[in-house]
């Protein structure tokens, strides 16, 4: 191929596959729509190809800022890395009957929901391959981040466990040892925290907690055991927990990465702790998850030369998520590939931020006390 220097040089990609805009794994059906918005957004931006076309996606569009590209989905052996093959098998029968829950009360059954779901693995695990092959340094799959998954069951919305299965592929193909999940979703990573939870490969969730909060789990006291002992970190926030007190826990997961020494990062960037989402009891604003992104971005960089793999969990605001995952990717590309008015317009309007409340404060505050202990006893060699 010629040398073009008139090619734009993208070092992120996003993966988009025309069946993340077909029906979603859970009965919110309006959120169903969040990644055709949010490619529209993307494109709108300029982020992306203008022309960009998901009806007849070439396998690679690298005329935007970002490049785009096409997956294919997981195959039968490649899910059975991670989950028990009875359990894939589960899977595709209850795909074929088309009816009946997977979980108590989440996440149904329907025709296609197989492929829909490998299809999701697929695009991250092409995220996986094209970080460690050094093609890009950042990838965006706004597909993945299916951290409720167990290795032989479904739950909450997740089928199989995508951030898992970029673990094993960057272990197994390239011989990734050292990896760190940071998962900031509303809800506690808890399928990631399972997997991975004898192993020293660092998971930190941050999530809301007061027991009864789905799923239950995700408590300072789980630290990861036997080999992997000291390589789980937890910050449960109460309920109500506001942009200040979530970002000085955010501080904490950042140092914990920091002093771990990863070779790669992958960041579950679930929107649902948005004070909008009603899924989860966070008040978080749009200025925490630009926070997020820019400072796991320049992380990535200090840490371990740009390897970046961002999935995008929950988030069932359309109208919050495109913009969410816009300010990530502008923040990932850099910037000022977005023009200073067309940025600020992703913000929440400053008039409309949710008011700190007294007690959450003090719980959070108590919390991260804790927090920062169990961070100094953490071994992280
Ligand atoms: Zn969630
Ligand atoms: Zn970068």
């Amino acid at each position: 191929m010629m040398y073009n220097p008139l090619a734009p040089v993208s070092d992120t990609a996003v993966i988009y596959h025309e069946v993340f805009n077909e029906r979603g794994f859970s009965r919110l059906t309006r959120s169903w729509e969040r990644y055709r918005v949010a490619l529209l957004k993307f494109r709108e931006l300029a982020l992306i190809d203008s022309n960009y076309d998901p009806a007849n996606p070439p396998e690679i569009n690298s005329s935007g800022r970002v490049s785009v590209y096409h997956p294919v989905q997981a195959t039968i052996e490649e899910l059975s890395i991670v989950h028990d093959p009875a359990y894939i098998q589960f899977v595709i029968e209850m795909d074929e009957k088309g009816e009946g829950m997977f979980d108590r009360n989440d996440t149904p059954a329907w025709r296609g929901i197989y492929r829909r779901a490998a299809m999701a693995v697929g695009a991250t695990l092409l995220g996986a391959d094209l970080i460690a092959t050094d093609r890009v340094k950042h990838v965006f799959n706004p597909a993945g981040g299916l951290h409720h998954a167990q290795y032989d069951r479904a739950s909450g919305f997740c089928l199989f466990n995508d951030i898992v299965m970029a673990v094993r592929r960057w272990q197994k193909q390239y011989g990734f040892e050292r990896i760190a999940i940071l998962d900031v979703d509303g809800h506690h990573g808890d399928g990631t925290q399972n997997l991975l939870y004898h192993e020293p490969i660092l998971t930190v969730s941050l999530h809301m907690y007061d027991g009864r909060f789905f799923p239950r789990t995700g408590t300072l006291e789980e630290r990861g055991s036997g080999k992997g002992e000291g390589y789980c970190l937890n910050l449960p926030f109460p309920r109500f927990t506001t942009d200040a007190e979530y970002l000085k826990g955010f501080d904490l997961a950042l140092e914990a990465v920091e002093r771990y020494r990863p070779q790669a990062i992958i960041l579950q960037y679930g929107a649902d702790g948005h004070y909008t989402d009603r899924m989860s009891g966070l008040k978080l604003s749009t200025r925490a998850y630009e926070y997020v992104a820019e400072q796991t971005h320049a992380l990535a960089h200090r840490a371990c030369n740009g390897r970046l793999l961002v999935v995008g969990g929950g988030g069932y605001e359309p109208e919050v998520v495109e913009r969410c995952w816009a300010i990530l990717l502008a923040q990932l590309a850099g910037q000022k590939t977005v023009s200073a008015a067309a940025y600020t317009a992703l913000h929440d309007p400053l008039t409309d931020m949710p008011q700190p409340n007294p007690d959450s404060i003090a719980q959070s505050s108590q919390m991260l006390s804790l927090a920062k202990d169990v961070l100094d006893s953490m071994n992280l060699r």
